[in-house]
C-alpha cells in the first residue's frame, strides 16, 4: 500500500538545520546510504543505537509503502586511528597486535557485527558493501578530483585540496564550520608535512613498507583515504543524487564534511538530498566509545554481566528502551532506565497478548481513526518514537480497560487496533514479542482442542474409521489421546 501518498513524512536535515518535508528524488523510491561499522572489535551498545535507529527509519519507510535501497557499508581498510590522516589502520593494528591476517580481524568482528544486530531484530541492508570491494572505484573518483584540479599529488600520497575546493565551494556547511577558523584553530605545517594546508585530507595514502594493507595505483602501492569509500560505495550504488545519507552524529565532521566535498569536486554535485544524524549513547554522562574503554556490549547486556547491571535484560528490552529516546536525542545507560523499559515492555506485550481474548461490542468507546492518525503523526514528525509509544500506550489503557469490562469496543474496531499496534509495534519499531514461544503453545492447544472434538464427534456417530484415523495419526506425530472420566486430554511424548 501507498501509504506515503496520505502521509507527510518530515526529517531532520542536518545540511539545513531544518525539518523538512520529504520528498524522494524518485517518487515512490528511496535510496538510503548508512555508514556501517569499522571491523576491528566487538560492536558496543553505542554502535548497536545507530543502526537501530536507521533500521527503524528504513522499516518506517517501508510501512509508508517505500521502495527502498538501503546500503550500509562495512569499513574494512582505510580507517586511520587519528582523523588527522595518521595514525596506524585500525584493522592493521589489530591484526598486528594477534598475529593474524588482516582479513582475519574483519572476519571475526563482521560476524560479531551481523550476530549482534541480529539479536537486536535489525533488518539487513539491500547491499553490504566493503571498502576493500571498491578499491578500483576509489581510484577512479581520485583520478577525476585530480583531473578537476582538487587534489596534488606529494610523495606517493593523494591530498584533497580544501582551500582550493572552498574558493568556488563551501567546507564545512554540514557541520557549520568556517574554514577561516578552522585554519585559525589548528598548528602550523612543519618541514616534514606533506600537506598543503593542514585541513587538507588524504584521498590516497602511500603505503609504508611495513604496511600490510595496500594495492597498487596510479601513484604507487598504498591505500584509500577513509572519507573515499562511503562517496565511492553511495555512488555506485544510489547515483550521484540520492536520497538520504545517515550515520552517527560525530561523523558529521570530518567524515561526511570530506564526503560532500568530495562529490561534489568530482562530479559537480550535492551528493544528498537530507542528511540524517543520529545521537550517542552515553554511559555515565560520557559517550560510549571503542577508544576510551567507556562502554558496554551487548552481550554483557544479554548475560548481566557488568558491575553496572543489576540483572540481564533481553534484545527485545534493550531494543523498547532505545526506541523510547528519539534518535536525535543523548541518551544515557542504567540499570534503572533499563528497568523500567523491562516493565515497560512487559505491559505491552501482556496488552498484546490480551487483545485477541477482548470481548467486542456494539460499540466503541474512543476514537480510534484520530488514534491511529496520531500514530502517524508522531512517526512523521522525524521519527518521533517516544511519542508514538506514549500513543501505544494510550491503547494499552484502553485493552486493559476492555478487558475489565469498563470499556466497549466493536469487532471492526477490534481489528483496526491489532493490525495498528501490531504494524507499529513489531514491524515499524521491530521490538518482538519474546514471550512468542508461549503463543505458540496457545495455537497447538487450540488447534488439539478441535481435533479432539471432530474425534468425539465421529465416534459419536460410529465413524471408527475417522475418529481411529485422528488418534492413529497424531499417534504417529508423537502426541498422544487419552479418553478419561474428565474427558479426552493429550500429551507429548
Ligand atoms: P565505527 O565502527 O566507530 O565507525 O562506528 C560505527 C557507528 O557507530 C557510527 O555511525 C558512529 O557514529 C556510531 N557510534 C559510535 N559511538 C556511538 C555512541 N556512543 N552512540 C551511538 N552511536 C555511536
Ligand atoms: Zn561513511
Amino acid at each position: 500500500m501507498q501509504l506515503y501518498k496520505n502521509q507527510t513524512l518530515r526529517v531532520h536535515n542536518s545540511l539545513s538545520g531544518k525539518k523538512e518535508v520529504f520528498e524522494p528524488i524518485n517518487e515512490g523510491y528511496v535510496g538510503m546510504y548508512v555508514c556501517g561499522p569499522t571491523v576491528y572489535s566487538n560492536v558496543h551498545l553505542g554502535n548497536c543505537r545507530t543502526f537501530m535507529s536507521f533500521d527503524m527509519i528504513f522499516r518506517y519507510l517501508k510501512h509508508l509503502g517505500y521502495k527502498v535501497r538501503y546500503v550500509r557499508n562495512i569499513t574494512d581498510a582505510g580507517h586511520l586511528e587519528n582523523d588527522a590522516d595518521e595514525g596506524e589502520d585500525k584493522i592493521a593494528k589489530k591484526a598486528k597486535l594477534e598475529e593474524i591476517e588482516p582479513m582475519e580481524v574483519v572476519q571475526r568482528y563482521t560476524v560479531d557485527f551481523h550476530n549482534t544486530i541480529q539479536k537486536f531484530n535489525l533488518l539487513p541492508p539491500s547491499i553490504e558493501p566493503t571498502a576493500t570491494g571498491h578499491i578500483i572505484e576509489q581510484i577512479e573518483i581520485i583520478k577525476q578530483i585530480l583531473d578537476k584540479g582538487f587534489a596534488y599529488e606529494a610523495n606517493g600520497s593523494v591530498y584533497f585540496d580544501v582551500i582550493k575546493f572552498n574558493e568556488e565551494n563551501e567546507y564545512g556547511k554540514l557541520s557549520g564550520r568556517k574554514l577561516e577558523d578552522m585554519i585559525a584553530n589548528t598548528r602550523e605545517l612543519t618541514a616534514q608535512d606533506e600537506k598543503k594546508n593542514p585541513q587538507d585530507f588524504a584521498l590516497w595514502k602511500k603505503a609504508e613498507p611495513q604496511h600490510i594493507m595496500r594495492w597498487p595505483s596510479p601513484w604507487g602501492d598504498g591505500f584509500p583515504g577513509w572519507h573515499l569509500e562511503c562517496t565511492a560505495m553511495s555512488t555506485k550504488y544510489l547515483g550521484e543524487h540520492f536520497d538520504i545519507h545517515g550515520g552517527g552524529m560525530d561523523l558529521k565532521f570530518p567524515h561526511h564534511e570530506c564526503e560532500i566535498a568530495q562529490a561534489e569536486a568530482s562530479c559537480g554535485k550535492s551528493p544528498v538530498k537530507y542528511w540524517l544524524h543520529a545521537n550517542m549513547l552515553t554511559l555515565n554522562g560520557k559517550k560510549m566509545s571503542k577508544s576510551t574503554g567507556n562502554n558496554i556490549y551487548p552481550a554483557e547486556i544479554f548475560s548481566g554481566d557488568n558491575n553496572i547491571l543489576s540483572k540481564p535484560y533481553s534484545p527485545a528490552v534493550v531494543r523498547f528502551f532505545m526506541m523510547q529516546a528519539h534518535y536525535t536525542s543523548i541518551l544515557d545507560l542504567s540499570d534503572d532506565a533499563l528497568q523500567a523499559s523491562e516493565k515497560g515492555y512487559q505491559r505491552l506485550m501482556e496488552a498484546l497478548d490480551n487483545l485477541d481474548e477482548i470481548k467486542t461490542s456494539d460499540k466503541t468507546d474512543f476514537d480510534i481513526s484520530t488514534w491511529q492518525q496520531n500514530c502517524y503523526d508522531a512517526m512523521n514528525d522525524d521519527f518521533n518514537t517516544p511519542v508514538l509509544i506514549a500513543h501505544i500506550f494510550e491503547a494499552v489503557k484502553h485493552i486493559n480497560l476492555i478487558k475489565n469490562d469498563k470499556e466497549k469496543i466493536t469487532q471492526e474496531d477490534k481489528m483496526v487496533l491489532r493490525d495498528t499496534l501490531e504494524g507499529f509495534v513489531y514491524d515499524v519499531l521491530g521490538i518482538e514479542n519474546q514471550a512468542a514461544g508461549k503463543d505458540d503453545s496457545k495455537v497447538l492447544d487450540g488447534v488439539m482442542e478441535l481435533l479432539i472434538e471432530l474425534r468425539n464427534k465421529a465416534r459419536a456417530n460410529k465413524d471408527f474409521d475417522t475418529s481411529d484415523k485422528i488418534r492413529d495419526e497424531l499417534n504417529a506425530l508423537g502426541i498422544q489421546i487419552k479418553d478419561g472420566k474428565d474427558g479426552t486430554t493429550f500429551s507429548i511424548k
